[in-house]
């Protein structure tokens, strides 16, 4: 398997070899065809497992192809998880020149802007990402999930990870994806 033959166009497939990355991981492998179809998913997967590029690599692919009005959320549980992610975002990203059009935040850092920063808004939400989906839920952070999903476009892209199924993530993802497809690893 090759990011070429999951559909990953040709500037992205340059940026993973830049990143030395060779051949898609089980989670990319998986992912990508059905995120490039613009299905909803929800997967289960490790840190370690590739999974922040299984969801930045289409994300970035839809920015590529449609760069006007259209953004994304990742909301991760810590400021470092958020970290590393958007350091994958740049990496990736910078490449291909497509930069800061998406928003990487911990839940509450987020509601924080919503409610202070003037003219911040999420009406033209395109792509949502709950990362580590478990972790969020165990930090007490679905009350804020919950307000953050009631002001953000029905018409959306949702992509769900968490490394463990539980109660809690079963609730989210119905209250969140519209008919995903399940990706265990
Ligand atoms: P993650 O599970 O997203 O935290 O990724 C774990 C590590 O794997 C990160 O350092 C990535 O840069 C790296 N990585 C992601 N995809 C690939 C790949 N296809 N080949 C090699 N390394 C990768």
């Amino acid at each position: 398997t090759t990011f070429k033959s999951l559909g990953i166009i040709e500037p992205l497939c340059q940026a993973c070899e830049q990143l030395k990355y060779k051949t898609p991981t089980e989670i990319q492998t998986e992912a990508i065809p059905w995120a490039l179809e613009g299905r909803d998913i929800i997967g289960l997967a490790q840190t370690g497992s590739g999974k922040t590029a299984a969801f930045a690599l289409p994300i970035l692919q839809a920015l590529w192809e449609a760069p006007q009005g259209l953004f994304s959320c990742v909301l991760a549980p810590t400021r470092e998880l958020a970290y590393q992610i958007s350091e994958a975002f740049e990496s990736l990203g910078s490449i291909i020149g497509v930069r800061c059009v998406v928003i990487i935040a911990t839940p509450g850092r987020l509601q924080d802007h919503l409610e202070n920063t003037k003219g911040f808004s999420l009406r033209n939400l395109k792509y949502l990402v709950m990362d580590e989906a478990d972790k969020l839920l165990d930090m007490d952070f679905g009350p804020v999930i919950d307000k953050i999903l009631k002001i953000i476009p029905k018409e959306r892209h949702t992509y769900l990870f968490s490394a463990t199924m539980t109660t809690k993530v079963a609730k989210l993802q119905r209250a969140s994806l519209n008919n995903p497809v399940k990706i265990e690893v």
